[in-house]
């Protein structure tokens, strides 16, 4: 088998190459480093091993010979082994080192180049590392001259000299001296310099100063320090995004909470996944089952959510059942859910509530009155639909399709939730199970919720609702947090 040094990119898990995120499909074992992206360890199959070999500040480390030493082992194993390192596994990080390393052994290895921050961090804060006519090459440096940890001295006054872009790596703790240098060899001190820590991720931040002033900034590792007339640059887009750093807890259950995370992440956010209700199976399977194989004396099936969707289609034996059945969703995402399905509604409300629904299939009555009703959904739910429709005469049977249950607490909450700013609860379990999970003292100070059944729940358990979506949907959420935090 093969050992793949996988490049990881800077920090968003997004900049993972196609082949790295196939290679890492297939991993029997990963092998990464502290600062390694934890979602990017996610995409190993569930039973994959995973060795962190991350050097802690001041914690245990595992040297570089103990590093090569564990990739032949598990390559001599036959494992499909994947090395994961950031940036790019050339450029500063020994993976030269680990390449020799398994060919001296005679291990088949592939190197998956990565993107690396020396050209991504800077691209992050908006600065180009190449301008036509000023800036015509750029130099990557190491800032960390320490011949012991096998880095050779760097030739400053040649990297001055050559007039271009200088972009140091591992430089943060020694910036005064490597800018002291770069002015000793001729480099203007008023030449532009920006320094960007933790780049590509949800608190990326850029300290723009001069070369002689970039040192005042104090900047904190992990930092790319651009040095040039670039630095100067100004063309922010990561840091000016909607929700750039919040911090925002998503309660959903999966995996609709992996989803709403991405949307918060492609917006700037940082998410923070703590569900507080799990999908279950309900109490009495057979009704359902019953159910899905007799949809077809129905005239009407009315879902209330995505997962009375799919947990109906999974013991619906055959499509053509549904045949002359007309179906309701009550909103966007459960009419997605069976679009998903190739199933098109045929009445979604204006409003995304059960008294809107009500409404709604109330002008659907027919001359000679209402017809027959399936209503799959969660085991507990309200009972204005239901009650509603029998009230208008119509036949209805509410069929338990799933049962919400509340997950065990996740440990690392505390830590989690300690600088959260923001949380977003999508129903009324979300609230109740959350607050029964962790105390209202553990809800973070803004509270985002779905709806006015939502909002409702958060009241009754003692929370300040600050932000409630006008639309009652997942896209209707996001924008209402968009909106809080851009007034
Ligand atoms: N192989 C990596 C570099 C490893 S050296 C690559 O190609 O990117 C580690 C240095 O990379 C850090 O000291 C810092 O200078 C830089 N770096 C890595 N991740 C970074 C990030 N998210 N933001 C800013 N700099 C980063």
């Amino acid at each position: 088998m093969t050992v793949y040094l996988v490049g990881a990119g800077p920090g968003d898990p997004a900049l993972l190459t196609l082949r790295g995120a196939e290679v890492l499909a297939g991993a029997d074992v990963v092998i990464y480093d502290r600062l390694s992206v934890t979602s990017l360890l996610d995409l190993a199959p569930p039973d994959a091993e995973r060795i962190s070999v991350g050097k802690q500040p001041g914690g245990p480390r595992t040297s570089q010979e103990d590093i090569n030493a564990l990739l032949v082992a598990r390559g001599r194993a036959g494992q499909q082994v994947v090395r994961l390192k950031g940036g790019d596994p050339f450029v500063f990080a020994r993976g030269g080192e680990e390449a020799a390393a398994l060919a001296a052994a005679g291990i088949a290895f592939e190197v998956v180049p990565g993107i690396t921050s020396a050209v991504a961090v800077p691209a992050y804060a908006g600065i180009p590392v190449t301008m036509r006519y000023s800036s015509t090459s750029f130099t990557v440096v190491t800032g960390h001259e320490d011949p012991a940890k096998g880095e050779g001295s760097v030739n400053w006054e040649a990297v001055s000299a050559l007039g271009g872009t200088v972009v140091v790596l591992m430089g943060a703790a020694r910036c005064r001296t490597i800018c002291d240098r770069l002015i000793a060899a001729g480099m203007a001190p008023d030449t532009p310099a920006a320094a960007v820590q933790w780049g590509t991720r949800p608190h990326q931040r850029t300290l723009r100063a001069t070369l002689s002033t970039l040192a005042d900034t104090d900047p904190q590792p992990p930092a790319t320090i651009v040095i040039g007339e670039v630095a100067a640059a100004d063309l922010a887009w990561f840091e000016n995004r909607p929700l750039f750093g919040r911090r925002i807890v998503v309660t959903r259950a999966q995996p609709q909470a992996a989803a709403l995370a991405a949307e918060l992440l492609r917006r700037g956010a940082e998410a923070i996944e703590l569900p507080s209700i799990a999908f279950e199976p309900p109490g009495d399977l057979d009704r359902l089952v019953r159910a899905a194989d007799e949809v077809g004396r129905y005239d009407w099936v009315i879902f209330t959510s995505p997962t009375g969707v799919a947990r109906l289609f999974e013991h619906l034996r055959d499509a053509r059942s549904l045949g002359g059945v007309r179906v309701a969703a009550i909103g966007p995402g459960t009419a997605a859910a069976l679009a998903d399905r190739n199933v098109v509604a045929d009445l979604i409300p204006e409003q995304y509530v059960a008294e809107a629904l009500l409404e709604a299939l109330s002008g659907e009555v027919g001359p000679d009155g209402a017809g027959r009703v399936l209503i799959p959904r969660a085991e507990t739910a309200r009972d204005v639909l239901p009650d509603g429709l029998a009230a208008m005469g119509w036949d209805v049977d509410v069929v338990p399709a799933y049962r919400t249950v509340a997950p065990g607490a996740d440990p690392a909450a505390a830590a989690l939730l300690a600088d959260a700013e923001v949380i977003t609860f999508t129903s009324s379990s979300t609230v109740n199970n959350f607050v029964d999970m962790y105390g209202a003292d553990a809800v973070p100070e803004v509270v985002a919720s779905i709806g006015p059944i939502t909002t409702t729940a958060a009241r009754d358990r003692g929370l300040e609702v600050a932000i409630e979506a006008t639309e009652h949907t997942m896209p209707g959420l996001i924008a209402a947090l968009e909106a809080f935090f851009t007034r």
